[in-house]
């Protein structure tokens, strides 16, 4: 039986335990930050300085539905996150942090079935409806899939390591002349001086 008006306007939503539907029926949003050590397979591919916690990740779920002219209106889930996630660098092996920001529409549909034939013929990602679905799962799929796959500084800030028993002889790189003194040798052989 349908619960009354009123209390299906209060239902609460769990983003750990997401009823998928009641979710998208209400046009309900829910947002917050997780800790970066509760995305656990997100948490063990980080690369972390001595001492420092890994950032929260931020995130925004919204449900939607869209009335279509014939048959079942579509639903949908919008998911947004941020991180910044600590990677090593595969240049320098130095610890850098990487943001990350996904934006992504999903599509939720009956059965296992529907869901598979529809995700092969359109862009988005279509998924089961879920009466427990764990969103913070679904955020850390997306987070590690927009992972880049060779992080690298744009510009390392440190020399590359050397390897071991290959140390470089000290640079022979002439000292810079100091451009007022060269100035000034130029105005000392100029004829006629300083004038005055
Ligand atoms: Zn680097």
């Amino acid at each position: 039986m349908a619960p009354p008006y009123t209390a299906r306007m209060k239902r609460t939503h769990d983003a750990l335990r997401l009823d998928v539907a009641a979710f998208i029926a209400d046009a309900a949003q829910l947002s917050g930050d997780w800790p970066g050590a509760s995305l656990q397979r997100l948490a063990d591919l980080q690369a972390a300085p001595q001492d420092t916690p890994l950032a929260a990740v931020a995130w925004q779920a919204l449900g939607q539905r869209l009335p279509v002219a014939a048959g079942d209106a579509e639903l949908w889930l919008h998911l947004h996150a941020s991180a910044q996630v600590w990677l090593t660098c595969q240049r320098c092996l130095q610890p850098f942090t990487v943001p990350l920001d996904i934006d992504q529409r999903l599509r939720f549909v009956r059965g296992e079935a529907q869901a598979e034939a529809l995700d092969a013929e359109i862009e988005e990602d279509v998924l089961a409806l879920s009466k427990s679905l764990d969103l913070r799962d679904l955020v850390e799929d997306e987070l590690l899939l927009a992972l880049p796959i060779v992080p690298r500084h744009d510009a390392c800030p440190q020399p590359l390591p050397v390897p071991l028993g290959e140390a470089p002889a000290p640079e022979d790189v002439p000292e810079r002349e100091n451009p007022f003194a060269a100035l000034q040798r130029l105005k000392s052989t100029t004829p006629g001086g300083a004038g005055g």
